[in-house]
Parts: C-alpha cells; sequence; structure tokens
C-alpha cells in the first residue's frame, strides 16, 4: 500500500518537502490555512529577497551551512527542471554578491577559503556603489538568487502536475496527542487522516505544537522590504551592508530590505520602518532618491534563537516530523532539509549527520 503523507503549511519548506517525498513514489497532501504560492498574512517564502546564500555563512554554525550549501548547488538544476516541466521561470540568475564594510574580513575570507567559494576584495565603485571609508569590498560572484513568487508558483504547479492534493484556506488545530497521530483536525472540524504527518507551518510552528513539543523554540521575526523600479539599472549584483541589502532582478525591479523585528504575530508594514529601509537604499545608491517605492511589504520568519531548523522525527509521536524553523536562509535551505526530513521519514541514509536539528524531549 502506499504511504500517504499529510503535509502541514504549504510554503517553500512544505512545498519543497512536498516534492522529495512525489519523487520517492509518495502520495502526499498539503493542507494550508491561506492559499499556497500567494501571500496573505504574513507567509515567509512569497515575501522573501530570494539570495540563495545564507548572508553572511562564516556567523552560522558548521550543519546549517552543511545544508544551505548542499541546497544552493542544487538550485539551478530544481530551477530548470520546474521551467522545463511547469514553463515557468523562476527567475534563478548568478548575480553575486558584493558585501561592504565593515565587516569581519578575517573570518570571511577564512570561511570563503575553507568552503571553495571565490571571492575577490575590490573596490565597490567598480560595481557603481560607493566605497564606504575607501575600504575594500569583497565579492563572491558565485551567489545565486531566485523570485521567490515565480518560484512557488513553478512549485505549485509541478506539485499539482505530479497530483499531490492541496486543501487550502484550510487551518488545522493544535494538536495534543501522544503515541500515534491517527488524524489532525482542521479549525472547520474535518479530520486529515495519514501514515505520517509533517509540520512545516514556519513561523506558526510552535502554536501547533507547543502541547506535545513544549522545547521547540520558534517565534514569528517580521521583516520589511521594499520594491523599486529606477528607470536605469543601477547595479547588476546583491549588494549588502550591515544587515541590509539591495537585490537586483534582470527585469530592472529592485528590491531593498530587510527588517528583523520581534513584534509577533502582527503581519503590517509601518511608514518608520519605510522611510528607514529607503534611506539605507539612498545611501548605498543616491539615484534612488528620485525613484518612487511601488511597493512595501512584510513576511514572518519562523526565527530560532540558535539560528538552528528542526528536522526531526518527534520525540514520542512516531509517525510526525518536523521541518520547520528557517529563520533567514529557508529559501537557500528548503531543497536540502526537504531531502534530509524524507531521508528520515522513509529510513534512508540521511544527507548529513541529523543530529543538531533533532527535537529533543
Ligand atoms: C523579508 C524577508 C526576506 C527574506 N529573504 C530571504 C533570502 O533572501 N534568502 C533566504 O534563504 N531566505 C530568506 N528569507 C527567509 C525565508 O523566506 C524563510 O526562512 C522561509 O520562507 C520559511 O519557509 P516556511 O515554508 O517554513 O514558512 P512559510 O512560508 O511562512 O510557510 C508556512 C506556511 O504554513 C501555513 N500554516 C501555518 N499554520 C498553519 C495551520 N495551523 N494549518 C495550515 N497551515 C498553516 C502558513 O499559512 C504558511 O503558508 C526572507 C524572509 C523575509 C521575511
Amino acid at each position: 500500500m502506499t504511504t500517504e503523507v499529510v503535509i502541514v503549511g504549504g510554503g517553500i519548506v512544505g512545498c519543497m518537502t512536498a516534492m522529495e517525498l512525489v519523487e520517492r513514489g509518495i502520495r502526499v497532501t498539503i493542507v494550508e490555512r491561506n492559499a499556497i504560492a500567494s501571500q496573505t498574512s504574513g507567509e515567509s517564502s512569497w515575501a522573501g529577497g530570494g539570495i540563495i546564500f545564507p548572508l553572511l555563512p562564516w556567523s552560522y554554525s558548521e550543519e546549517v551551512n552543511s545544508l544551505t550549501r548542499n541546497a544552493s548547488q542544487s538550485y539551478q538544476k530544481i530551477c530548470d527542471r520546474l521551467f522545463k516541466e511547469t514553463g515557468i521561470d523562476c527567475g534563478f540568475e548568478q548575480s553575486g554578491f558584493l558585501l561592504l564594510p565593515e565587516f569581519d574580513r578575517s573570518k570571511a575570507s577564512t570561511w570563503c577559503d575553507s568552503n571553495q567559494v571565490p571571492y575577490e576584495e575590490t573596490k565597490a565603485s567598480y560595481f557603481g556603489v560607493d566605497s564606504p571609508n575607501g575600504q575594500d569590498s569583497l565579492f563572491l560572484p558565485s551567489v545565486c538568487q531566485v523570485r521567490p513568487p515565480f518560484f512557488m508558483q513553478a512549485l505549485r504547479k509541478w506539485l499539482e502536475q505530479n497530483k499531490v492534493k492541496m486543501i487550502e484556506h484550510t487551518q488545522l488545530l493544535p494538536i495534543k496527542t501522544t503515541g500515534h497521530l491517527n488524524s489532525w483536525k482542521s479549525v472547520n472540524g474535518e479530520m486529515f487522516e495519514a501514515d505520517k504527518f509533517v509540520v512545516t507551518s514556519g513561523a506558526w510552528s510552535y502554536e501547533l505544537l507547543k502541547e506535545v513539543a513544549n522545547k521547540l523554540q520558534i517565534k514569528p521575526m517580521r521583516g520589511q522590504i521594499l520594491l523599486y523600479k529606477p528607470d536605469r539599472k543601477l547595479i547588476n549584483h546583491i549588494v549588502y551592508r550591515n544587515g541590509f541589502y539591495l537585490i537586483p532582478r534582470k527585469d530592472g525591479f529592485l528590491l531593498a530590505g530587510s527588517t528583523l523585528e520581534d513584534v509577533g504575530f502582527d503581519p503590517s508594514v509601518t511608514e518608520e520602518v519605510k522611510a528607514e529601509l529607503a534611506l539605507k537604499a539612498e545611501a548605498i545608491l543616491p539615484e534612488l532618491k528620485n525613484s518612487p517605492i511601488l511597493k512595501h511589504w512584510c513576511g514572518l520568519r519562523p526565527g530560532t534563537p540558535e539560528n538552528m531548523p528542526t528536522i526531526s522525527s518527534h520525540p514520542h509521536i512516531d509517525n510526525l516530523f518536523l521541518n520547520t524553523g528557517h529563520f533567514r536562509y529557508g529559501l537557500t535551505m528548503a531543497p536540502a532539509s526537504a531531502k534530509l526530513i524524507c531521508d528520515l521519514m522513509t529510513h534512508q541514509v540521511p544527507l548529513i549527520n541529523p543530529e543538531s536539528f533533532t527535537l529533543k524531549e
């Protein structure tokens, strides 16, 4: 008999997990509170910038970097496949990453050397950007990006084509079970039965599981971001300075973000942040003063205290799995964390040692 899996949450982590399970011959249903591949009330995946690189990897653990590295290496292949099979271009491009000072030069170059990530010390002015204090910047040419809304649409279409059931506008209730989970109830009283369940509910994961996983530390961390379309292309590469980045898109749009705000489940944007982000953007590209801000949105990241996701079976509920807490690098890591959780669910040799991502009792 074919195994049936119910995935709770249809963001990038849920959709990539579904894709990986389908590849392993497993029947999948995704249950999503809102609509998959859309942005309604703070879902993080649609809202993200799409940099396929964990910003400053030298500040993350080796375990996190190992998964993001594995995932980054597979992105182009996934995007090519999605384009071939769905006709949707995910906006994948190798746009490079220019890191402006101040940053820890020695940590950055040591990390790049030991991870075979090419880099060059360079003047930011070569890239059309003012060089703060005249100090050299660091350019990492291999860093890539995708367009999260396009990537999500392509994934959604691929899942539809591959017979994944998508139950939308259906919110599941918190669970209290111990031992084995036979079914999961929705707010409207529907019961979803499956052999196995996977929680990929992003920032909302702890709310769903607090009765059965009180050690799971995930809370929403809001990120606001702005969209411009300057009259001419001002930069060709992602530019990063002190927690703030600019991402140029192929078609001339430019993103400026983002914030890291601990404000609970509040999916609203604020005028103060809009002004703050615009000032930071204009400090790097003064011409942006003449460009209107076309859009301003936010997403609620699944934040964790140690920047460590949970990719694990549940310690007591034998058919419950968690793939959540991807904080600032979920778009980057999703393909690899999907592989890892599916390895655990199907008793395969895990992609990497899962110990650091395991939910403790
Ligand atoms: C502004 C911003 C910029 C970012 N930029 C980048 C970047 O450049 N690169 C990068 O790698 N990462 C980036 N991130 C982080 C990345 O977006 C997240 O880590 C990732 O999207 C998390 O995916 P997810 O699927 O876990 O969460 P989500 O996308 O939030 O998906 C969780 C889903 O679960 C659903 N759900 C919740 N509760 C229930 C329930 N009870 N029943 C049913 N469904 C439920 C929600 O509706 C939601 O759709 C950024 C994030 C933000 C906000």
